[in-house]
């Protein structure tokens, strides 16, 4: 991992010639009984428009709190302390319930996690599908024809019939494809895939990856990718932003991150993904140790205490993102030219 002459200081995020959603410098903090969490801490990203981007980390680094405030989701505790989210000319981060109403479901879209719990248990698919189009044109007739035809793109078998059936008597697999119907009606510029495959096994997590790149590619859409599974992320996106303790700590293509990850908590990931193992092993390995405490986040490197190739420039000053190598950048002084001449 040791920098590339061609590394220098970079001032921003590698920029996309036309993002359709651009974050920039956004903290948010969530209020709580034992202080204020500060949960996301200066993030600039882009979603590039029709492409996927994947967002990756441990549980806790703010991955999910990202993607619920480029949808307007965020818990009543939380509170946009700074920056933006530009899109289309309006700044995401500080709409209001009206703005968000005629924006949500119809241009940003989202699939969460556990399809059983965004789908209502006492309505039919059908029901459900056709008043989530109650802002388009056209008869009831149409609206169901239109859910059928929802229903075939993400191949679920003897679509028609499945409009009479209520969430709990489909599988898991159909109940996450009808989710992703549902999220596509609307024909969106923007959805967000929260985990959307960590309640399903193996066989259908690929199966979902595959239609969700067949479809992006279909609608145009960009997709915001949220997972913790690497392998899913290498078959699905095109870029990759790695986040630790509430920052962005490496972007980049995602062939260039996999390859030649150029900050210590991405190399530490991948030597943690179980995908890479070729032997059995009853225990798989670790990152040693945990998240800083986000109430009071340490000066310096926020991985510092976990990282193995720390050293002491690391605890007094705050890594900027370096230019790593071509759209690539990393939170970490090992990418600074100076550290080489040194
Ligand atoms: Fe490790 Fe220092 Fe790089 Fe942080 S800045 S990741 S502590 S080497």
């Amino acid at each position: 991992m040791a920098p590339s002459a061609a590394t220098h200081r970079a001032e921003e995020t590698p920029q996309t010639a036309d993002p359709l959603v651009s974050i920039e410098g956004l903290s948010v903090d969530f209020d709580t009984p034992r202080g204020t969490i500060h949960a996301l801490r200066d993030i600039s990203l882009e979603v590039p428009k029709g492409k996927v981007l994947g967002l990756v980390g441990e549980s806790g680094c703010g991955k999910s709190t990202l993607a619920y405030s480029m949808i307007g989701l965020l818990a009543e505790n939380a509170k946009v302390a700074g920056g933006a989210i530009r899109m289309s000319g309006q700044d995401l981060a500080h709409l209001g319930p009206k703005a968000w109403r005629d924006l949500r479901g119809r241009r940003i879209s989202m699939i969460f996690q556990d399809p059983m719990t965004s789908l209502n248990p006492v309505t039919t698919i059908g029901k459900q599908m056709i008043d989530i189009q109650y802002r388009e044109p056209g008869s009831r007739a149409e609206k169901r024809a239109r859910a059928i035809e929802f229903l075939e793109q993400v191949q679920l078998p003897d679509a028609a019939a499945k409009l009479d059936v209520y969430p709990h008597q489909l599988s898991g697999g159909m109940r996450q494809r009808v989710c992703i119907a549902m999220a596509l009606l609307t024909r969106p510029d923007l959805l967000i895939a929260d985990e959307p495959t960590t309640a399903l096994d193996a066989t259908l997590e690929m199966q979902i990856v595959t239609l969700l790149r067949e479809l992006q590619e279909k609608f145009g859409c960009s997709v915001l990718f949220v997972s913790h599974h690497l392998g899913t992320v290498a078959e699905l996106c095109d870029e990759v932003a790695v986040m630790y303790a509430g920052e962005v700590v490496e972007r980049g293509a995602v062939r260039e991150v996999f390859h030649t990850p150029r900050h210590p908590y991405t190399q530490a990931l991948f030597d943690c993904d179980p995908a890479r193992f070729r032997q059995a092993t009853r225990q798989l390995p670790t990152i040693p140790g945990t998240l800083p405490d986000l109430r009071q986040p340490p000066a310096g490197c926020a991985f510092r205490a976990r990282c193995t190739k720390a050293f002491a420039r690391c605890a007094a000053e705050h890594p900027p993102l370096y230019t790593a190598g071509p759209g690539q950048v990393a939170r970490c002084h090992l990418n600074d030219p100076a550290e080489d001449a040194a």
